[in-house]
């Protein structure tokens, strides 16, 4: 099914991203992760794209799994910063002849080492191949405080505009951990002119590592009450798993309390944590 009609719907949808495996004989974890997480009755689950191409057929694998498998929507990223045209068009044909409808296309991150020209500069022109290879449902990325590489954020919104333009189903946003961020963002893009869903991205943190590599990979805020639960929390592991649990599921009701109709999980390849989310609104979202 399409991303765009699933999101269409009054019900609140939920979805979870996991990555594909490194090595080959780590598939049947992830299948198995993919198994749980369609237990839980997920809309649709996205499975991220390795920069450089790494995990680039494991990407098609792990979607194909969860489209033929589970019979459940996949959402297959798709990085073109450091691929060519004629590489972008044999992942898509590989795509359509695995059945996968939906495409998160999106530029990828620069490499450190990456001095260009590159075929692809900006996600926008990904965009455009793949509407020009076939009917795929498509989303694409956005930033509630704005890309890193961005200085202003009126510049970022105003490329958002042409990349959703040029043929955008659904944003999904990086994580954000103050709410107010993400009303604050809607509002912007709406201004904009806008209008299509765009979903909230929600990183439940649970231990420690993740608090700091989370700040450094994404830039988000951290809000002072996110603070303090992490440095009260962080040296106690199981502390830190139901507190950061407890603040995701804190964000998740007020985004719906405030009429917003779909979550994304940044649960990756932890099933428990998204099913114990899942529990604490077990009344909210079905
Ligand atoms: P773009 O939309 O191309 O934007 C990149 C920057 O260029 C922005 O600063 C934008 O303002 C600017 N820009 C756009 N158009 C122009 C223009 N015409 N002129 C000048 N500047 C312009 N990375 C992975 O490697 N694999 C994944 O699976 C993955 N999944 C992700 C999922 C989500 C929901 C998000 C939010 C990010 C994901 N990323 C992933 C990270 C993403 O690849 C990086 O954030 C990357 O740096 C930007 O990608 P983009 O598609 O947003 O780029």
């Amino acid at each position: 099914m399409k991303i765009r009609e699933l999101l269409n719907h009054d019900k609140v949808s939920f979805s979870c991203e996991i990555f594909p495996p490194k090595k080959d004989r780590d598939f049947s974890e992830v299948f198995n992760v993919v198994d749980q997480i369609s237990e839980l009755g997920a809309d649709y689950i996205s499975v991220t794209y390795g920069a450089g191409g790494s995990t680039s057929k494991k990407t098609v694998e792990v979607a194909s799994y969860i489209q033929k498998k589970r019979q459940t929507t996949a959402l297959a990223h798709l990085t073109c910063i450091d691929s060519t045209s004629e590489q972008i068009r044999e992942q898509l044909t590989e795509l359509k002849k695995n059945g996968i409808e939906n495409i998160m296309a999106l530029r990828g991150d620069k490499p450190v080492d990456f001095t260009g020209p590159a075929h692809y500069n900006y996600a926008i022109e990904l965009i455009r191949d793949i509407h020009d290879s076939g009917d795929f449902c498509v989303g694409a990325a956005c930033y509630p405080e704005g890309h890193v590489e961005c200085a202003h954020k009126r510049e970022d919104i105003a490329h958002l505009k042409e990349k959703v333009d040029a043929g955008v189903d659904f944003l999904t946003t990086q994580m954000f951990f103050d709410n107010n961020l993400f009303y604050k963002f809607l509002y912007q893009t709406l201004a904009a002119g806008i209008t299509v869903p765009i979903v909230p991205g929600i990183m439940p943190i649970i231990n420690a590592r993740q608090v700091k590599r989370s700040t450094e990979l994404s830039g988000s805020t951290m809000p002072t009450r996110f603070l303090t639960i992490a440095d009260k929390f962080s040296d106690d592991p199981l502390s830190m798993e139901q507190a950061g649990i407890a603040y995701a599921t804190d964000q998740i009701i007020d985004l719906i309390a405030n009429g917003v109709k779909y979550i994304h999980l940044y649960t990756m390849n932890r099933p428990r944590t998204a099913e114990k989310i899942l529990s604490n609104l077990s009344h909210i979202i079905r």
